[in-house]
């Protein structure tokens, strides 16, 4: 019996993407995650006011400025088998390349071979809040009311 291979693509970026579009298209012969240190895809298409850090600590990572738009036209840039919508202009706003991005990852269904890490650490810090502070914290206010 084969044995399938097991890999581990770092980054949802346009790379991140493509690389596991590939993968997923051989299950016979791969295994995959793609662990994503932030909590979406796209990479530096992904588009924020924020600077130096995330609202989960984490640094910015884009360099991408509000008005950009594609120095490359979309013909070119897109992947071979997902050409960008034809109604498009040639040099896109860089929210338009995110939207390419996501749907490139509905569309091959990458979604839940995606670890997004920030939003697993969010889920555990909202866990850890509500299993171990809340109780707690609701101990503190039962001994301070029954104090009283
Ligand atoms: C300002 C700007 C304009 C650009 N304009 C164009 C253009 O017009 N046309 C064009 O074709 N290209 C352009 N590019 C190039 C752009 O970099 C590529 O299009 C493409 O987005 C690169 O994809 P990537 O996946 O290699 O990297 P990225 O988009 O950088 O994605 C990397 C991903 O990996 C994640 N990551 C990193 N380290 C870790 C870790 N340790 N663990 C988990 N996750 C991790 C990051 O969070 C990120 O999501 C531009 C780039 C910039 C910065």
């Amino acid at each position: 019996m084969m044995t399938r291979l097991s890999v581990a693509v770092i980054g949802a970026g346009a790379g991140g993407l493509c690389a596991a579009r590939h993968l997923v298209d051989r299950p016979d012969t791969f295994t995959f995650k793609v662990f994503e240190q932030t909590g979406g895809v796209g990479g530096t298409w992904v588009y924020t006011d924020e600077t130096n850090t995330d609202q989960h600590g984490l640094p910015i990572h884009s360099s991408m400025y509000r008005d950009l738009r594609t120095n490359l036209p979309k013909e070119v840039m897109g992947f071979l088998d997902f050409p960008f919508h034809p109604t498009d202009q040639s040099f896109v706003h860089h929210s338009d390349v995110l939207k390419y991005l996501e749907n490139y990852c509905n569309y091959y269904k990458l979604g839940e071979h995606i670890e997004l890490i920030a939003t697993h650490k969010a889920q555990d810090i909202a866990t850890s809040f509500t299993t171990d502070i809340l109780p707690q914290l609701s101990s503190v206010r039962e001994t301070s009311v029954s104090s009283l």
